[in-house]
């Protein structure tokens, strides 16, 4: 008898814009062959776990009646593309919004084996097999060996870094032109998160700006960035793998693969262009967006979309869903958080009154507790070395949340983040405060990170238990709040004050 095996399955969500009647399919598959919980990802889609084998081609065939897919959202690809969720600045949101699918669309894998394997739809190869003609299926784009790592693609509209767009191997950052349509993005290369835990030859990265490119232009660099990695990057040594080891240790930097990149494309990249970023953070509640409907984005507990007492979150989205009077899309953030938005202001009662009856409105909390988040971890994720989702809140945050309120700095945004291990899924090294599992109960504790998403953290304590951690962090945020400057991030205030020293580039992390 075959053990029960249970796996995760992650869709493919370009930008996390879903709308009413997919969310009630994808609710389906989580109650026929999940948890009965849905996970909202740092990138901006849903993880389904604790599905047993024998049921995977049905749920993903659940999945698929959403109209929804799973291709690329693991594996050595391009992974789901990331767009900032902000509706409200409209015009330039909409047009950066379908680069993102559109990007997401180009560079899929073209094979048809995912069909054939968990759809059941016949496809070409197949039938040329069944015909007894020679198997055709070929990868055009990422050739037989795909990249030497996974990919990773964001698109930021400024002045919110929500996506954390330097954290990605590609980072777009949408430029409006005069008149608020989008004029293209400057192009960051090279980020990248994931470390292993002592070996210095591994560390966090934060992308380098490379220059500008048009609408007309994006597509085709972001596939030449892309198939520039999938040739040089490192194939014998899966942790020097990901492009940012690939600029720095092939390409000696960014310029020269920058000169690579538009050997390719066959034209220079015009200078970057300015823009300015002012949070890393979603902005809760309800604005009006420039097209006269609303928007309200909601605050879950680090992403985990489920039934609790007093707290039905995932029937009240259901119930949302299902009424015949809503109108409107969900779209999911990047910190694990969902927006409802293009809400017409003729229903806006009704969904705030919907929103009080399910307990949803949960976004009076401190800026602290608003603005922590961390990844799964155990029980479900197989490289968890430490607890993350299940001790973040209440067993860290709460603590700290007594403390700033009694500081009266609770209005601060200190931007506070955990993982199981240092592969790094909710960004934490990017962080104000980070925690990055070692061995249960065991975290090594990070600071100096900022709340603009542009500065990488550096390890203040290597092996710390929370409750020491707390004891640790309670005099620094007493002096935060006696001694901080008009408007200084937690991050910029260590740094200053000399408590920690400042990471200005990737490969000092360790120094
Ligand atoms: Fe798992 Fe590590 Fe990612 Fe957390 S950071 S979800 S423990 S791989």
């Amino acid at each position: 008898l075959e053990p029960a095996y249970s796996f995760m399955i992650r869709c493919r969500i370009p930008a996390g814009v879903v709308k009413p009647e997919q969310w009630l399919q994808l609710d389906k598959v989580a109650s026929d062959y999940a948890n009965d919980t849905l996970k909202i990802t740092t990138r901006q889609t849903i993880q389904y776990h604790c599905v047993v084998k024998n049921q995977l081609k049905a749920a993903m065939q659940g999945i698929n009646k959403a109209m929804l897919d799973t291709i690329a959202a693991c594996g050595d690809v391009n992974r789901n593309v990331m767009c900032s969720p902000n509706p409200h600045i409209s015009q330039l949101h909409a047009e950066t919004y379908d680069f993102a699918a559109r990007i997401s669309e180009y560079l899929l894998p073209r094979m048809d084996a995912y069909h054939e394997i968990w759809l059941d739809q016949p496809t070409e190869s197949k039938k040329q097999l069944l015909t007894g003609g020679a198997l055709r299926d070929y990868e055009p784009l990422y050739g037989p060996y795909y990249l030497p790592r996974k990919f990773k693609i964001a698109i930021a509209v400024p002045p919110r870094n929500d996506v954390d767009c330097f954290a990605h191997d590609i980072g777009l950052i949408a430029i409006a032109d005069s008149n608020g349509h989008l004029a293209g993005f400057n192009v960051s290369v090279g980020g990248g998160m994931g470390v292993t835990h002592g070996m210095k030859t591994t560390y966090p990265r934060l992308g380098d700006i490379i220059g500008f490119v048009t609408p007309d232009q994006t597509l085709e660099c972001c596939k030449h960035i892309m198939l520039t990695q999938r040739d040089f990057g490192n194939r014998a040594n899966r942790k020097q793998a990901r492009l940012k080891y690939t600029i720095d240790n092939h390409f000696k930097g960014p310029q020269n693969f920058k000169a690579e990149v538009e050997r390719r494309l066959g034209y220079e990249l015009e200078p970057a262009r300015p823009y300015a970023f002012s949070a890393n953070t979603d902005e809760y509640g309800w604005r009006k967006q420039m097209n006269g409907k609303w928007t309200c984005m909601l605050w879950l507990e680090n992403g985990r979309i489920k039934d609790e007492p007093g707290a039905p979150f995932r029937t009240g989205i259901r119930e949302l869903c299902k009424a015949d009077w809503f109108q409107g899309e969900l779209r999911l953030s990047p910190n694990q958080h969902m927006a409802l938005s293009n809400i017409p202001e003729g229903i806006k009662a009704m969904v705030e009154a919907h929103l009080d009856k399910y307990n949803m409105a949960l976004w009076k909390q401190s800026s602290l507790a608003l603005s922590a988040s961390s990844c799964v971890a155990f029980p479900t994720c197989g490289l968890a070395m430490a607890e993350s989702e299940r001790v973040l809140f209440p067993d860290l945050i709460e603590h700290l949340d007594k403390i700033v309120k009694r500081l009266g700095i609770a209005d601060e945004e200190i931007i506070t983040r955990m993982t199981g291990c240092p592969n790094g899924c909710a960004r934490p090294w990017v962080a104000n405060i980070a925690f990055v599992g070692k061995a249960p109960g065991t975290y090594v504790m990070l600071l100096g990170g900022n709340k603009r998403g542009t500065r990488v953290n550096k390890v203040y304590a290597e092996s710390v238990t929370l409750p020491e951690a707390i004891t640790i962090l309670e005099p620094l945020l007493e002096r935060f709040a006696k001694e901080r400057g008009p408007g200084e991030d937690f991050g910029d205030f260590v740094i200053r004050m000399g408590i920690i020293a400042e990471t200005r580039k990737g490969s000092e992390f360790w120094d």
